[in-house]
């Protein structure tokens, strides 16, 4: 069985040697991702891994099966970058991964309280000596209302989390958890939009959560609302964002996401000149704060992101199925 993994990290080229050999997989392993211009290097695979920068459009699904490649995991749990609607029809098999919600869920609740207390401003101050307090008066999550939209796995674990802080927690999804009912409570949008202090978004990248955050709820938010997203950046309108911040209707931004991320996260840009002028913008305000979407990235999520990829290829091979299929 052989498979070849796309946009591999030197972090993960570990695992993949541990679970080739596992697995009695011969895996070649490359950096750059799957694109038209490097298609032909497929041939003889049977399956591929990738990650987020392979887009797998129909067109390259169609080219890939004409060349008997008929598997493809990607190693994240999103999978907005592939075309699932046209795999199913041509018999494209896709999974994506799975790994414990717990990473991504502390990576929420660090932003959260990062953005309570200012510790952006107050980390600068430290750098050079300023031990000021002005400015820096920070709240309690025990004083606060937190919205969380998206109630799967992940969304769970914060509720979970934040229940030990004595914060109110309304929940918001279209499939209500009873697990979820010991810690929050239930409402609608709405309810989330108008009545949190701090909301945090947990939902897939679909046609009807693009741009969930938009000028219009914006304005009718509480004031100095802070708006967390670990989940795509797409979920938000960065325009809006950054209305929002310059009117100081948001009181703070925690992003490990932003639209427009693509060219920039995860790639060493410090001798370039970065053109995208709207991340570049947000990043500068104190009460903002950008992590590099790597909220998922932990130790016991990267071997599982691989162990899982691999594991699909196989089972998809020996069984005809996989248990993170989609
Ligand atoms: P999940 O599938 O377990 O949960 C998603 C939940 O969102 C489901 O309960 C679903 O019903 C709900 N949902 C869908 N559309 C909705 C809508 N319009 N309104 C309210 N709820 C809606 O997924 P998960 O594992 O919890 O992950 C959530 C998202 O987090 C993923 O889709 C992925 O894009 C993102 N993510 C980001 C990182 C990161 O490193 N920042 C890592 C993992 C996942």
């Amino acid at each position: 069985m052989k498979i070849l993994a796309f946009e591999v990290r030197e972090d993960e080229k570990l695992y993949f040697e541990k679970y080739a050999a596992q697995y009695n997989c011969e895996i070649t392993c490359i950096e750059d991702p799957l694109t038209f211009n490097n298609l032909k290097i497929v041939e003889g695979y049977d399956g591929i891994s990738i990650l987020g920068k392979s887009h797998i459009t129909c067109d390259l699904e169609d080219s890939l099966k004409s060349l008997n490649v008929n598997f493809c995991s990607t190693r994240t749990v999103g999978f907005d970058h592939i075309d699932i609607t046209h795999a199913h029809e041509i018999g494209f098999k896709i999974a994506n991964t799975n790994y414990p919600p717990t990473g991504v869920a502390e990576h929420t609740v660090m932003l959260m309280l990062m953005s309570l207390r200012h510790y952006k401003q107050a980390m600068w101050r430290g750098h050079v000596n300023d031990y000021s307090l002005g400015g820096l008066q920070g709240r309690e999550l025990n004083t606060l209302t937190v919205g969380i939209v998206g109630t799967g796995k992940i969304g769970q674990c914060v509720i979970k989390y934040l229940s030990n802080f004595g914060c109110k927690i309304l929940a918001y999804d279209m499939h209500e958890n009873t697990d979820v009912t010991k810690y929050a409570k239930y409402t609608d949008l709405d309810t989330i939009i108008t009545s949190s202090d701090i909301i945090s978004l947990h939902t897939p990248l679909l046609e009807g959560t693009y741009h969930l955050i938009n000028d219009e709820k914006i304005n009718r938010m509480k004031d100095n609302v802070v708006l967390i997203n670990c989940a795509r950046g797409e979920l938000m309108d960065i325009d809006a964002l950054i209305r929002g911040v310059e009117a100081k209707k948001i009181g703070a931004l925690g992003l490990d996401v932003i639209e427009g991320e693509k060219d920039l996260y995860h790639q060493d840009k410090r001798t370039d000149i970065i053109s995208n002028q709207k991340i570049a913008y947000l990043r500068q305000f104190p009460n903002v704060i950008l992590t590099q979407h790597m909220a998922f990235y932990t130790d016991i999520a990267v071997e599982s992101m691989v162990k899982c990829s691999i594991e699909a290829i196989h089972d998809f091979i020996k069984t005809g199925n996989s248990k993170t299929s989609i």
